[in-house]
């Protein structure tokens, strides 16, 4: 089965400036904003430019320039929010929700970095 991208999504408005954004990082391939409704002191969400529904998506399809600048893109954003999980800092939470199980409500590639305080245990009980 393909992965079928829809253009209408938030993020592809963002990427397209028909919506506006509160970015920390721009790279060639790769865009970091804020997240509109943070559930920590640090929510970041980072994403291809590129038209990617989800994580899986992404790391079969893109070419490996896109890969790697997402990838790095990642970690200096860490970085520079101070949540890197070396000796500097307190360390994060990265999480990338696909599809239906996934819970994913925007269906464009995101990680979110979250940080800033304790985040407890990877999962709450399904629902
Ligand atoms: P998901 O559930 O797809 O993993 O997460 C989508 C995230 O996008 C949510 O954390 C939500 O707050 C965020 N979000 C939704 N719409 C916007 C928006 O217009 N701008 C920004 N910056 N974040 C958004």
């Amino acid at each position: 089965m393909a992965y079928i991208y829809d253009d209408q999504n938030i993020f592809a408005k963002i990427l397209r400036g028909e919506i506006p954004n509160d970015t920390v990082l721009e790279t060639e391939h790769s865009l970091a904003f804020r997240d509109i409704a943070p559930q920590a002191p640090v929510h970041v969400l980072v994403i291809p430019r590129g038209a990617y529904t989800c994580y899986d998506h992404f790391a079969l399809e893109a070419s490996d320039a896109e890969i790697v600048d997402f990838t790095r893109a990642v970690g200096r954003v860490c970085e520079m929010m101070g949540v890197q999980a070396d000796a500097a800092g307190d360390g994060c939470r990265l999480i990338a929700n696909g599809g239906r199980h996934g819970v994913q409500e925007v269906p464009h590639l995101h990680v979110h970095v979250l940080g800033g305080r304790g985040l407890g245990r990877m999962l709450a009980p399904a629902e």
